[in-house]
């Protein structure tokens, strides 16, 4: 089947500085190195790299015409990226000597998507499909809500978390994916435990130590494997891509999450997000 994935592109610019400016303070960096990232770009590279059918959803201005290029590259269809006359979303990732970052991010067309576009890309979809989103694009309940009606599945990456627009999007998913800051934002919004959302499948990821999946009304846990971290960047968004690829290709969830945990592990021994994500046959390779 089809993952179809409506989420944010983003350049990210990474600056390596001696410090972090302080207000007023003009600073040179020692060098810049250009990537490509935003939560849905990496996903859906996830997804791609995974060995998913993956069609990327989104907007990108006229100078973003290399990241629809480099998705491409990494196996996802880009037939459904819309190109407006505005700005593509970019990320200015200063990072200090000693590894503490400050980052700005515009959104720029992943805020602008038109309803019409996202409408057509539905379309093409299949019952069975997957719909996957995040939040940082406009229009993702309204497109849930189209997906769900057209008998598409529905993934959710709760984050940037947002307590209204995640209380929203809950009745519609069928999987609900956050990490451990998520998670705990989210019980505080709803005084509901996580299994008891009425979401069919729930994972809360845990960085080092691994995730929970709750299903059933039983809690489950996976380790993680032990690496030595050099970019956590894109490490959930990886592991979420993953994990909609191989529950699509009818893999049961315990796998899923073998699988991931060593694609998301791998991920964080590189640095980059959408560039650093591996590819099956290296996430199976690995052992940590
Ligand atoms: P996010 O990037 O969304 O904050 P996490 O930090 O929880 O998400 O990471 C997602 C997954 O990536 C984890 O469940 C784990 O499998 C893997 N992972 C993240 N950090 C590490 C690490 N330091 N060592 C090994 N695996 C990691």
């Amino acid at each position: 089947m089809t993952i179809w994935n409506l989420g944010s592109i983003n350049a990210d610019y990474i600056y390596a500085l001696p410090h972090l400016p302080a207000p007023g303070e003009t600073l040179a960096a020692r060098t810049l190195t250009t990537g490509l990232g935003g939560k849905g770009a990496n996903m859906s590279v996830g997804c791609a790299r995974a060995g998913g059918k993956t069609e990327h959803i989104g907007a990108l201005g006229p100078e973003g015409a290399w990241m629809a290029d480099r998705l491409r590259s990494y196996g996802v269809g880009t037939t459904h990226i819309a190109t407006l006359d505005a700005p593509s979303g970019h990320a200015i990732i200063a990072v200090e000597d000693g590894g503490e970052n400050l980052i700005l991010v515009f959104p720029g067309t992943n805020r602008q998507i038109p309803p019409a576009h996202i409408e057509a890309a539905l379309a093409q979809a299949a019952p069975g499909d997957w719909f996957l989103t995040q939040n940082e694009t406009n229009h993702q309940l309204e497109a849930a809500r189209l997906a769900k009606a057209r008998g598409l599945r529905v993934g959710y990456a709760a984050a940037p978390f947002d307590p209204a627009a995640v209380q929203a999007m809950l009745p519609h998913a069928d999987f609900l994916i956050l990490n451990e800051v998520e998670a705990d934002q989210l019980r505080d919004a709803t005084g509901t435990p996580l299994g008891e959302l009425g979401v069919a499948d729930v994972i809360v990821t845990l960085g080092a130590e691994g995730c929970l999946w709750f299903h059933d009304g039983r809690e489950e846990s996976f380790p993680a494997l032990r690496v030595t971290p050099v970019d956590t960047t894109g490490a959930g968004d990886t592991f979420t891509g993953y994990i909609l690829a191989a529950l699509d290709e009818g893999m049961p969830m315990p796998d899923a999450i073998r699988l991931a945990t060593r694609a998301s592990a791998l991920k964080v021994t590189r640095h980059g997000a959408a560039d650093a994500v591996p590819t099956r046959a290296e996430a199976e390779a690995f052992e940590g």
